[in-house]
């Protein structure tokens, strides 16, 4: 089944066409580590979470990297203020690397507790500077950047269509961005972006590399190209993030990775709205926000709160309150009480699964995948086949609706096991110990673990 998602590029729900029919390639930008993440932040990476996960329920492979920004990121996005870095290491008398270790682990900690898969490749800002080195020297030879002040700067004017991702509401974005933000007057033009710094006229950096500008940092825009382009390569097929993230950073991001590339980079642009408090756009910069942390202590599962979220769209705004959550817990416990009521055994159906796979495909129905749900609970399904269904749904959903158990009765690894079982007797009986040891292994790097019985071989998994 072919995916449909909505590209903001060119405002249409689109019929997904990779470059590469081998594999997808999807970049998300990551978080700014200066303090935990709030859970305005945790909605988009469960969206993102969704997406790499129908892609991979209806058939594609994914090949996903995100970057860790520990540098770089102003505290304005246009490029003036405090770095967010900087910030965290004063008000917690720590070092920027000290900071950056703690956020990004906390971090990682939230995506475990939501069931956010981990992308296979993550790369910190600071791990790429000669890449970036590279890339600027190249625009700079090219003459679409030049230095100023210090500093070196993107040449937006170069460009017949910078504002394409924004749809070419220049004026108001400029403004939107520029209230409260000091002016820089080493800019050519009002929309230039800094591509390093060696001499900000705005507060000074502790983490600085050797350039040929002299010492000094890149700006944040820079990392998410290069650390894509370094490990995705030159043709990109999704890009993800926040919708606050396509003006300047996204729209940063295509004038300077083209302009290096010579060539169109990323076919599909995909954004997620915001979580809203009360009070409007949760953000870390209000003080008090909502974290993962205060939801647990507050007695919520986290998971209520990424079936919250799945709930709606991702294009549409969610305005979080604990009246919202509750009844989501409240609708999430009865789902998991109607699911455990369900027997043990598995049978395949395809239909519900099509339906579920239709709801993915369109633009990430998350709320209509749930109801198919629904519907295989209501349905005069087996009780076997509902739960076989609950457990390929819940591949994608991931909110633990049948707990460590689900992985058991998932058919495909039972045969694989019973079949590695079968050929390890095998080796046992021809005395070839080392291939049958071989096998052992092999399971238990897949975190399933054998037990010889004497009625025979059993296997369980490995608590996580
Ligand atoms: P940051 O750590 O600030 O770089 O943001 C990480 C991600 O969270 C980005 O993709 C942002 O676009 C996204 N984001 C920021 N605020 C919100 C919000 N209130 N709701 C949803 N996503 C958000
Ligand atoms: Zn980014």
């Amino acid at each position: 089944m072919n995916m449909k998602l909505y590209n903001t590029l060119t405002r249409k729900v689109e019929e997904f066409i990779p470059y590469n029919k081998d594999y997808v390639t999807m970049y998300t930008c990551g978080p700014t580590v200066y303090h935990y993440a709030h859970i305005g932040n945790l909605r988009t990476y469960i969206f993102e979470d969704i997406l790499e996960k129908s892609l991979n329920f209806l058939g594609y492979n994914v090949k996903r990297c995100m970057n860790i920004t520990d540098v770089g990121h102003l505290s304005s996005d246009s490029d003036s203020g405090i770095d967010k870095m900087v910030k965290g290491a004063i008000r917690e008398h720590k070092t920027v690397e000290q900071i950056a270790e703690f956020y990004t682990l906390e971090f990682q900690k939230d995506c475990q507790k939501l069931n956010i898969k981990w992308p296979e490749i993550v790369s910190k800002a600071t791990s790429n500077i000669a890449f970036y080195i590279e890339m600027i020297e190249d625009l700079l030879a090219k003459g679409m950047a030049y230095e100023s002040g210090g500093n070196i700067y993107f040449d937006t004017t170069k460009l017949t269509d910078y504002y394409a991702l924004t749809n070419h509401i220049a004026d108001d974005l400029v403004v939107g961005v520029r209230e409260g933000v000091e002016k820089d007057d080493f800019k050519h033009n009002q929309a230039d972006f800094v591509l390093w710094f060696t001499k900000s006229k705005f507060s000074d950096q502790e983490l600085k590399w050797d350039s040929p500008w002299g010492l000094g940092y890149p700006g944040w825009h820079i990392e998410c190209s290069g650390i894509s382009i370094k490990y995705l390569g030159e043709y990109l097929d999704i890009h993800c993030g926040g919708v606050d993230n396509i003006f300047p950073h996204h729209t940063n991001e295509i004038a300077q990775s083209e302009a290096y590339l010579n060539h169109k980079w990323c076919k599909y642009w995909l954004h997620g709205e915001h979580l809203n408090d009360q009070t409007g756009k949760m953000s870390k910069s209000k003080g008090e926000f909502l974290t993962v942390s205060l939801l647990e202590q507050k007695g919520y599962d986290p998971i209520v709160y990424r079936f919250m979220c799945l709930n709606s769209h991702y294009r549409k705004v969610l305005t979080f309150s604990y009246d919202a959550l509750d009844n989501a817990k409240n609708a999430y416990e009865k789902l998991k009480n109607k699911i455990k009521s369900l027997g043990n055994e598995e049978i395949k159906t395809t239909k519900f699964i099509n339906e579920f796979k239709e709801a993915l495909s369109n633009d990430l129905n998350t709320s209509q995948a749930i109801t198919t749900l629904y519907d295989v609970l209501k349905s005069d399904l087996l009780d076997v086949e509902k739960l076989y269904l609950v457990n390929q749904f819940d591949k994608v959903l991931s909110l633990n609706l049948t707990g460590q158990k689900a992985q058991k009765i998932d058919m495909e690894l039972e045969n694989k096991i019973n079949v590695a079982i079968a050929k390890r007797e095998e080796a046992k009986k021809n005395k070839d110990y080392v291939l049958a040891d071989k096998i052992r292994d092999e399971l238990l790097a897949e975190g399933i673990i054998l037990k010889d019985t004497r009625e025979g071989t059993t296997y369980e998994f490995k608590e996580e």
